[in-house]
């Protein structure tokens, strides 16, 4: 990857622990945002962020032409697994979400292999944004037959979006990262609780 792929609005810094195996993938999309230079509020990834993303886990070629409808798409895909992953903390299911997945699952021609290996399980026709996209669904639809999928969490913080993957024995996590947005929260808590006394 050429270092003048990488925008400088990009989310660096994700200190939130890796999903386990191959959720890492559905996990750093759904959290993969921009800032604008200086917040702390996160964006939606831009159309470069999207590409140098991708690229940098091999799921689209460096010279791939991204468009803008491509880009369009991708975070429609986002934003209904991420109605998912709410699914998971207790909210209501989202039929539309559920009823686009299953068309982008069927625009990508992602289809599952029984008998291979794990790690080549699912296959892909469309090549492009819709190929890795496509990726991302059959990941994420096996994380759901399995019950992984129940442990994807987002962050309770306010201004943070970041999914995460809730390693808590009682599903009970609440910060993308305890060093973070946990410890925010508990200076927050600290500083309210000298307040009342
Ligand atoms: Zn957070």
């Amino acid at each position: 990857m050429e270092a003048g792929l990488v925008p400088r609005s990009v989310h660096e810094e994700d200190a939130t622990r890796a999903a386990p195996d191959d959720l890492e993938l559905v996990r750093g999309f759904l959290s993969l945002h921009d800032h604008e230079h200086g917040e702390p509020e996160g964006m939606p990834p831009s159309l470069e962020s999207l590409r140098w993303w991708l690229g940098a886990r091999e799921l689209l070629p460096a010279e791939e032409h991204v468009r803008d409808q491509d880009l369009a798409w991708a975070l429609r895909v986002r934003d209904a697994l991420t109605a998912k992953v709410r699914e998971s903390m207790g909210e209501p299911r989202d039929e539309e979400a559920t009823a686009l997945l299953n068309r982008a699952a069927e625009e990508t021609g992602v289809r599952v292999c029984f008998g291979c290996a794990e790690g080549d399980a699912i296959h892909v026709e469309a090549g492009g944004v819709r190929g890795a996209i496509g990726q991302i669904l059959g990941t994420a639809f096996l994380a759901e037959l399995d019950g992984r999928w129940e442990r994807f969490r987002i962050c309770h913080d306010a201004g943070c979006s970041t999914v995460f993957f809730d390693r808590s024995k009682n599903k009970s996590g609440k910060w993308c990262s305890m060093s973070s947005c946990g410890n925010r929260a508990k200076v927050r808590a600290f500083r309210a609780r000298q307040a009342a006394e």
